[in-house]
């Protein structure tokens, strides 16, 4: 009967927890739970009602499996709520070099007037971005700059004041704002890079519109360049591995003063382009198979014998490769 009732108490914490509209949920809320605190964080109290210690004692339970979807922040505490989904615990682990953890909620990390802003792709775009056969480190090289969070000057100027006119300026050509559609996109570094492409790229109308456009045409660029479907997996690939270079020359420019050449960068790019594409054909090795000619079958089979015990697959495949029969 107690686990019973225990299981009752969960159930009713996850509805209170998940904010679901119940006239039950609202008259506790307003009881219990005021200025923002919710469920998982509020003190038990001797007095409270015999339901609300029930639920304050099962709250464990939903902990487990609940995380804070993020609106405004402002009550989120940054190291003891859950709101990480890939974190465990749905909580950020501390650098360890860290002796004491500032005292922040989410909404501090949050940019003035940018909470809650509508994403920068459609679904599907997404779904192409994360289904891309890259590196998980250059599919989060995408994601950043399709969100336009990558700490380029421009967006460090939103948060420091300076009185240096040179601070926020391109690190590579001293000209315009370090955007981060300049510095991919209509710099000489960037400009040199997308020359050297067997495509012809053309990044000047993509410069003048937000960057997560540029990030959308690349996810589809049959349609956007009218690169040939054969090609596009290494048209992502080129383009990915030219702004992963372009950042990192970036980074090395302004923290070590290493100043980048075009001629060396191309190099360097194409090295890196033939690198990954040999990785991929190991890769691929495996899964190779070669139709039969037209208007023959392929019977592919293997055999396996372990002591006095046998068994043997074969399969047969029209040159369209359809399998069009299986014997084991
Ligand atoms: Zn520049």
């Amino acid at each position: 009967m107690e686990s019973l009732n225990n299981s009752l108490f969960a159930r009713l914490a996850w509805k209170m927890t998940s904010n679901q509209s119940l006239l039950w949920v609202d008259s506790l809320r307003s009881k219990y739970l005021k200025n923002g605190i919710s469920l998982l964080n509020a003190p038990t109290n001797p007095s409270s009602s015999w339901l609300w210690k029930g639920l304050l004692k099962n709250r464990k339970v939903v902990e487990k499996g609940a995380c804070i979807s993020i609106y405004s922040g402002l009550n989120v505490d940054i190291w003891s709520s859950p709101w990480i989904p890939l974190m465990p615990n749905f909580r950020p682990i501390p650098n360890a070099n860290l002796d004491v953890c500032p005292s922040l909620t989410v909404a501090d990390l949050i940019i003035p007037g940018e909470q809650g802003r509508p994403s920068p792709l459609h679904s599907e775009a997404w779904l192409l971005l994360w289904g891309l056969k890259l590196q998980a480190r250059l599919k989060h090289l995408l994601w950043k700059v399709a969100w336009d969070i990558l700490p380029s000057r421009a967006k460090i100027s939103c948060f420091v004041v300076s009185d240096d006119p040179v601070a926020w300026v391109c690190p590579f050509c001293k000209g315009p704002l370090a955007t981060l559609s300049h510095l991919f996109l209509e710099c000489n570094l960037s400009i040199a890079l997308w020359s050297s492409s067997p495509w012809q790229i053309s990044t000047s109308k993509f410069a003048i519109r937000p960057i997560s456009y540029w990030i959308s045409a690349i996810l589809s660029p049959m349609a956007s360049f009218g690169i040939p479907k054969p090609e596009v997996r290494k048209f992502q690939l080129f383009a990915t591995l030219v702004m992963d270079f372009i950042w990192r020359a970036r980074n090395l420019l302004i923290h070590d003063g290493l100043q980048p050449f075009s001629s060396q960068a191309i190099v360097q790019v194409s090295s890196s382009l033939n690198h990954h594409i040999t990785a991929w054909r190991e890769l691929d090795l495996p899964t190779l198979w070669v139709p039969p000619v037209v208007g023959y079958v392929k019977c592919n089979f293997d055999v396996v014998v372990k002591g006095s015990f046998a068994v043997a697959a074969a399969m047969i495949s029209d040159d369209m490769g359809n399998i069009i029969g299986v014997a084991t």
